[in-house]
């Protein structure tokens, strides 16, 4: 009976159920946002994940809610089955293997199913990473092609981490940058630019092994290690086998002092056969808590370099940049209506494009102004919307048909400085930013400069029922 149903359009139903009973949104985000839906096929549907240990870690942890959601879907005769993404490389073998949840159907035990059999010569040397059924050992990369240099939008926030991983990429070990350590909150590009770095590494160097690996991953895979009695095989695994170890958000190893124990020597021993290290984290070195001080100091060796939030410039471009890769056209106000109210993270931003194509062609509604702005208000709502101080200026220079560029120079003519006393006004009112930071985002001005054009444009709004006439049109645009 669900023959019909578009398997797309149930798991964004079933998207929606965990969105809506999940607490924390990064954890959706990590879980949840990965996960491709492949096909349904009578109550079937397949999922696909990105790796065996997303399927063991989701098994584990989100199975009741995922049931819960695809049961309400499409009925108690619900199944579930997954695909496993193994390495799209030139010499892996093709295809996914496909395994049937193990709580969701009425399957019994079917781990030992789980096709990763190594052959013999494989086994000596038991990894995490080798695709299953191939004579020779391989190392699956990990590697998304999707984030690659092409798709990474350059720009003042990332300039030294992007062209240090550039550089890595064209001579890996080989530069005083090892490790390559990059540094950065939430959203704003590691693990792009990780795999971009080991994409490039891979195509300068096919013969290269490069291993992406979250430190959760690691992490797990130490412990499984441990338990199996077979720690010496994955030291052995990561010391001899590794030429690029890229190893993302290493703040998961704090307090874990066994893991960091291991990470240790094989950071020492891959550092001395000049094998490259790179590295993220959400905090710099010397911010990072619950880490050995030997290990920070590793971390310390090559060059630290970190991410920043785009500015407005930048983030049209990267949803530019992301239309175009999808092939999609929009109008450039609602671009610049989502750059502009979207500065919390690249995440986020890529979040409220998607819902807004989504909702544009659910409801087969062309995208405008006003269904960003209906789109942002909900979306925004839970991550409290703040106005920035660009858009401020933005609207603030749209009104009085001046370009932003001039309303932050020196110029002292009439309307263009009270434009200016506007902008930090409204930035006063509408922003939690300090008086310091409004001055030196409108044109590099001091603090008593925006107390003085604050306290004029009161002045004139007592005083001027046209400049006060303006003033509340501005507002209205910026608050609306
Ligand atoms: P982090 O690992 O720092 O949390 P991600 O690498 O997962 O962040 O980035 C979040 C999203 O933003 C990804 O989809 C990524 O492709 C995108 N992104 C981040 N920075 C850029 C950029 N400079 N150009 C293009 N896309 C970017
Ligand atoms: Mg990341």
């Amino acid at each position: 009976m669900n023959m019909q149903k578009d398997c797309k359009q149930v798991w964004e139903k079933c998207l929606e159920f965990i969105r809506d009973n999940i607490s924390d949104k990064k954890l959706f985000d990590t879980w949840f946002k990965p996960l491709e839906p492949l096909k349904l096929e009578n109550d079937a549907l397949t999922l696909r994940v990105p790796s065996m240990f997303f399927y063991e870690f989701i098994e584990a942890n989100y199975i009741d809610i995922l049931s819960a959601a695809i049961r309400k879907e499409l009925g108690h005769n619900a199944q579930l089955l997954y695909s496993i993404a193994v390495d799209k490389g030139a010499n892996s073998p093709a295809g996914n293997s496909v395994l049937p949840s193990n709580n969701i159907t009425a399957t019994q035990n079917f781990a030992q199913n789980i096709p990763v059999n190594l052959d013999a010569q494989a086994k000596d040397l038991p990894n995490p990473f080798v695709i299953p059924g191939i004579r020779k050992v391989q190392v699956s990369s990990q590697l998304n092609e999707n984030y690659s240099f092409d798709n990474f939008v350059e720009g003042k926030c990332n300039q030294l981490a992007r062209s240090a991983g550039y550089a890595v990429a064209q001579n890996p070990g080989k530069t005083s940058f090892n490790p390559l350590f990059i540094h950065g909150s939430v959203g704003l590009g590691k693990t792009h630019l990780l795999h971009a770095i080991g994409l490039e590494t891979k195509k300068r160097f096919p013969e290269k092994t490069v291993l992406y690996v979250s430190a959760e991953q690691f992490f797990q895979q130490f412990v499984d290690s441990t338990k199996n009695n077979t720690r010496n095989d994955f030291l052995r695994f990561y010391q001899m086998m590794i030429d690029v170890l890229i190893i993302d958000d290493i703040q998961f190893f704090a307090n874990k002092t066994g893991t960091q124990e291991v990470f240790f020597q094989i950071f020492n021993s891959l550092h001395a056969a000049n094998k490259q290290l790179i590295i993220t984290s959400d905090k710099s070195p010397a911010d990072l808590s619950g880490l050995e001080q030997r290990v920070i100091s590793r971390l310390k060796w090559g060059l630290s370099a970190d991410l920043q939030m785009p500015d407005a410039q930048t983030r049209i471009q990267i949803i530019e940049r992301k239309l175009f890769k999808d092939g999609i056209t929009m109008p450039k106000d609602v671009i610049e209506y989502l750059a502009y109210n979207i500065n919390s993270s690249v995440r986020e931003l890529e979040g409220a494009l998607i819902s807004l194509i989504a909702r544009s062609s659910i409801a087969k509604q062309e995208i405008t102004l006003d269904l960003a702005k209906d789109m942002i208000d909900k979306f925004v709502k839970s991550n409290t919307k703040e106005i920035s101080i660009e858009y401020i200026q933005k609207v603030v220079c749209d009104y009085f048909k001046i370009p932003v560029e001039t309303m932050l120079s020196k110029t002292r003519k009439g309307e263009i400085v009270a434009a200016r006393h506007i902008s930090m006004f409204l930035s006063r009112k509408h922003t939690q930013s300090s008086l310091a930071t409004i001055g030196n985002k409108c044109g590099n001005k001091d603090h008593a400069t925006v107390l003085h054009a604050c306290r004029s444009v009161q002045n004139s709004c007592e005083t001027d029922k046209e400049f006060r006439m303006n003033l509340e049109a501005i507002e209205k645009r910026i608050t609306e």
